[in-house]
Formats: C-alpha cells, sequence, structure tokens
C-alpha cells in the first residue's frame, strides 16, 4: 500500500477505489473479494482474468478472497464441474480463504428472508404461467402490468410458499417475486421471480429443497452474507445492481458490499460462453472441455500454458470499464515469453527426410554436448548423439531453391546445429517425385566449439537415425476462423469452425533424451516452436501437443 503511494497514475480503477477505501478506514481496514463461479462448466481464460483480478488484488492488499460457487442451478451444476474449479484456481497460484463455500449454504438463510419479504408485504405468490408473466412485463419504455396474483393476502402467500418449499407444487406452476416495481424503467425491478419450484436433486443439498433461489436474490445476499467489501463483476451486472441493492435494503443492518463492474475479457477467434463451449463439447466438434483448442485453462494447461504467462496476460489487457476485444496473439506473446525463458531446447523433426554423410564412418557415433537453454546458463548441456545417418526436416532442403533460400540444396552448405558444416552431393527421389534420401559430406574441421569456426547462413536441427524416438505430434490452429464467431445475429457460431484447426503428425522423429519425458513437461523443439507432452502420451508412444510456434505465423498472413 505503501509502496503505491504517490503512484496512483499506474493504478486500475479498481485498485484506486480499494485504496481509497483503505486509507478511509472503511471495512476497518480489511478487505474481502470473492469469486463467484457457477459450477456448470469449466473456467475459461475469461474466467482467469476474474481470479487474478480478485485474488491479485486481495494479495496486494492483505485481504481475503473467497471462492464461491454461485450453486442456484441443480440441473446445470456437477461436482465434475467444482473439482475442476477448484483445480485450475490453484492451477494458477492463488488459494482461497479458508475453505470452498457455496450458495447451497445459504438456502435456509435466504428461504427466511423470503419469508420476512412476504410477511412485510413485499414478495408474493405468483400462479400465472412464464409467458404470462414476461407478456406483462413489458417493454421498458411502457409501464408493465401488475399480475392479478400481486395483492394476495399475506397469510395466502405463506401459505403457498410452505406448500411450495414442502414438494406439494408442481414444477413451473408457481413462483415466488418479490414486489418491487411494474413501472420501473430497469426490467430487473418488474418483480423480479424470486423462487421457483424445481422437483430436481443438487448435487450437495441432495433431494432437500423443492424450491430454490434464483442466481439474482442469492447472489447479492451471499456477498452480504459473507462480508464481502469489494463485489467485483462484470459490466452486464450493472443493471442488476438495483434490484441487488433493493434486496439487501429489506434485511440488511450491516456493513455492504460495493459492487463494482468492469469490462469482461472477450478474446479474437474463440467463444467464451460456456453454453456454447458446452455445445462443442457435448456435440464431439472437439474432443473435450480440454481439447487443447478450447480456451478453458484445463485446455490451455495441456496445451502447454504455464500459470505465469495466463497471469502474465491477464495484466496486460488490464481493467477496463468499456467492452473491447483482445486478440489472441497476445495471449500467444505471454506464453512464448515464458516458455522462451524456461523451457529446454531440444531436436525434434516434424516431417523428416534422412540426410546420409557419405564421408561419415559407418559405425561411428559421437556424443556431442549441446546446450540446453541459451536464455537460463543454469539450465546445463544435454548429450545428443551424432552419426552417419541423420533426420532433417523436409522443408529445409530444396531441388532447385531461390537465392535467399539458406538451407539445404545441391551443392550448398549448412550447419548441423552443435555438430558440423555439411555440403549437399547429390539426393534420391522416389516415383511420386519425393525426395528420399539426401547425399551429403560433412567438413570435420568445422565441429561446433572447434577452432575453424567457418560460417554459413544456414543452420539446421537434425536427429540422428539410428537413435531417434518416434512421437506423436498435435499442431492446433484457431479453432475458428471468424474473429468474433458469436457475434453473428443470423449465423451459427459453428458455422465458422475452422476445419483444419487440428493436424496429428504421427512419424516425427525426437532425439533421445526425450525418452522419460512426462505427460506436461515442456520443450522448445529449436526452429519448430514449443511443444507440451499430452497426457495421452504412453510407453513407446510419446504424444506432444504445439504450444505455439516459435512466431506468429498469422501475423505473417497479413
Ligand atoms: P454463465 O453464462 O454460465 O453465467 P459466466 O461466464 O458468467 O457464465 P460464472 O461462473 O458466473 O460464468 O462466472 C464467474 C465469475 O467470472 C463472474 O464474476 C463473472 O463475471 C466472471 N467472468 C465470466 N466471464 C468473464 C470474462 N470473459 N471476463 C472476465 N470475467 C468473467
Ligand atoms: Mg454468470
Amino acid at each position: 500500500m505503501e509502496a503505491a503511494e504517490g503512484n496512483n497514475k499506474s493504478l486500475n480503477f479498481v485498485e484506486a477505489i480499494v485504496e481509497e477505501d483503505l486509507k478511509n478506514k472503511k471495512h476497518q481496514g480489511k478487505i474481502h473479494f470473492r469469486f463467484p463461479p457457477e459450477p456448470n462448466g469449466f473456467l475459461h481464460i475469461g474466467h482467469a482474468k476474474s481470479i487474478c483480478l480478485n485474488f491479485g488484488l486481495a494479495e496486494k492488499y492483505d485481504g481475503y478472497c473467497n471462492l464461491r460457487f454461485d450453486d442456484t442451478n441443480p440441473t446445470k451444476e456437477e461436482t465434475k464441474y467444482v473439482e475442476s474449479i477448484k483445480k485450475d484456481i490453484q492451477w494458477l497460484g492463488f488459494q482461497w480463504y479458508e475453505k470452498p463455500l457455496y450458495a447451497s449454504d445459504y438456502f435456509d438463510q435466504l428461504y427466511e428472508w423470503a419469508v420476512q419479504l412476504i410477511k412485510d408485504g413485499k414478495a408474493y405468490v405468483d400462479e400465472q404461467s412464464q409467458e404470462a408473466i414476461s407478456q406483462q412485463r413489458g417493454i421498458p419504455t411502457r409501464p408493465g402490468t401488475e399480475s392479478p396474483f400481486r395483492n394476495r393476502p399475506i397469510e395466502e402467500n405463506l401459505e403457498l410458499f410452505e406448500r411450495m418449499k414442502n414438494g406439494e407444487i408442481k414444477d413451473g406452476t408457481m413462483v415466488l417475486r418479490a414486489k418491487v416495481d411494474m413501472n420501473s424503467p430497469n426490467m430487473h425491478m418488474r418483480d423480479p421471480i424470486m423462487y421457483r419450484v424445481l422437483h430436481a436433486d443438487h448435487h450437495r443439498t441432495k433431494d432437500k429443497w423443492n424450491i430454490y433461489p434464483m442466481y439474482d436474490y442469492a447472489h447479492g445476499q451471499s456477498d452480504y452474507i459473507e462480508g464481502i467489501t469489494h463485489s467485483l463483476c462484470t459490466l452486464e451486472f450493472e443493471i442488476h445492481r438495483p434490484l441487488y441493492d433493493w434486496f439487501l435494503d429489506q434485511v440488511a443492518d450491516g456493513p455492504r458490499p460495493r459492487q463494482i463492474e468492469f469490462a469482461r475479457l472477450n478474446l479474437s477467434y474463440t467463444v467464451m460462453s460456456k453454453r456454447r463451449l458446452l455445445e462443442l463439447v457435448n456435440k464431439g466438434l472437439v474432443s473435450g472441455w480440454d481439447d487443447p483448442r478450447m480456451p478453458t485453462l484445463s485446455a490451455l494447461r495441456r496445451r502447454g500454458y504455464t500459470p505465469e504467462s495466463i497471469r502474465d496476460f491477464s495484466e496486460r489487457v488490464g481493467i477496463a470499464k468499456r467492452d473491447n476485444m483482445i486478440d489472441v496473439s497476445l495471449l500467444e506473446f505471454s506464453v512464448r515469453e515464458h516458455l522462451n525463458k524456461v523451457a529446454p531446447r531440444v531436436f525434434g523433426v516434424l516431417d523428416p527426410v534422412k540426410v546420409i554423410l557419405t564421408n561419415y564412418p559407418e559405425d561411428k557415433v559421437e556424443i556431442l554436448e549441446i546446450e540446453n537453454n541459451p536464455e537460463d546458463p543454469e539450465s546445463g548441456a544435454r548429450k545428443v548423439p551424432f552419426s552417419r545417418e541423420l533426420y532433417i526436416e523436409r522443408k529445409d532442403f530444396m531441388e532447385d531453391p531461390p537465392k535467399k533460400f539458406f538451407r539445404l540444396g545441391p551443392d550448398r552448405e549448412v550447419r548441423l546445429k552443435g555438430a558440423y558444416i555439411i555440403k549437399c552431393e547429390d539426393y534420391n527421389k522416389d516415383e511420386q517425385g519425393n525426395v528420399t534420401e539426401i547425399y551429403c559430406t560433412y567438413d570435420e574441421g568445422t565441429k561446433s566449439g572447434g577452432h575453424n569456426q567457418r560460417k554459413v547462413k544456414g543452420t539446421l536441427h537434425w536427429v540422428s537415425v539410428q537413435h531417434a524416438i518416434n512421437a506423436e505430434v498435435r499442431l492446433y490452429d484457431r479453432l475458428f476462423l471468424d474473429e468474433d464467431p458469436s457475434g453473428h445475429k443470423d449465423v451459427d457460431f459453428k458455422e465458422f469452425l475452422n476445419p483444419d484447426s487440428l493436424k496429428i503428425l504421427q512419424d516425427c522423429k525426437l532425439e533421445p533424451s526425450l525418452q522419460n519425458a512426462e505427460a506436461g513437461d515442456k520443450f522448445q523443439f529449436q526452429r519448430m516452436g514449443y511443444f507440451c507432452v499430452d497426457p495421452d502420451s504412453e510407453k513407446g508412444h510419446l504424444v506432444f501437443n504445439r504450444t505455439v510456434p516459435l512466431r506468429d505465423s498469422w501475423a505473417k498472413k497479413i
């Protein structure tokens, strides 16, 4: 706090509010945030922004941050989502205050308050259909119509609400509505529904309840119950704020949360609504919530993103008051930057073609020492075997290369990284015209690290044929071809799915040091990008995901 003083310009607007409150000793100098997910899907990169904001502020200002599940929707909620959400938050490096909390822990309290509202003449049981209720709500510019049940006697309301609770009423036939204002220009104030009848098992309260509170009733009250000082939410909740205030006006006698709205994160070339993500999963258009093309945290983790890179990204996008769209390349930039520092370099040939060094002894093997990471001197070196037959990348050879192609071609020289300069003398092709073998000579005096440091322009990665291990490599591209797939009124977002978002290479050749790589291990395959071992790997069958190429390949296309 002290450090930030005199430095107000660099504070985002939420921090500025928090610092002001702390300075004025509001809340006795202790501040309390919460992250309130609904356990109806996996967390995505947008949630990460909210997590980093809430938990980050609690860390920065020595406050607390609750994890509270707003579990008011039993038919859509599952324990598996609760577990994945906890895992993702901890993976990002945050820890909630005490234990995870649930809006369902407050169902008794919420019910008592509802009864109190009825007794105060502020709530009533409505027996109309959903359609009739929405019809009567009308449009913002004209007053709505009051329900014929609006002035039902209190005793009758109490009795019906009790029967709703006891399971005597059929689903969808009765609701409890708050008696607020049918003329308000804010539609949320036109007698919103507080409770509906639902004979559904809840993932925590099981069959205890036959009625469930609506999100808008439960959410604000739960913040109040928990003593949250600053309720941060995304902009779409600004218009709900008067209703949250109204509910609190009816019951609160202690300090109330202050709601602050910020712009949600929108990321280009993806969708971020849980409903749409669930649709992709259910229709089998992706392999699951953690398909590495998804914007979920579990998918990004599987793809090779690090928590550091996601926190860094959240920091970079900042906290805005107005909606905007962040280009996905910024996310890729963040992970590239972090992996550049921490990922060991290795040789992996994705599309191999054989090179034979005709002047290299047939049974000779040299063990070369090659540095693991030039960015990290502590990381040391590894041993890489070199022999007469090697794989190089097919794209690194051209039969008739243009002048500026600084790789291999007839009579051209390149350096094999960490080894020798070689010169192409000849090559073979099969009947289809594909190059099958390239014959080269090596210049013995040019060994890397030796005295003769003759220079050539191109340096290639390579893998010794007899030592190579096979691997499957999965290359990913954007899941959607459109920048804003859900932004088209008349076209379904699925129409924009990129048919080439996944490419599987089966016969990649890797250097033998990768033999014992385990799921989650991350590497830079030199010149090819950053790669992460996928949990689909089995003994003898490694599977790698490409996290990102080394450079932004889309930037070039534009
Ligand atoms: P739903 O459509 O199911 O309501 P949701 O995205 O609102 O989905 P929640 O589980 O309610 O999901 O979100 C938990 C918290 O994360 C909320 O405070 C919400 O405002 C915030 N959040 C959700 N999406 C984003 C986003 N794209 N950027 C920033 N915060 C987000
Ligand atoms: Mg929500």
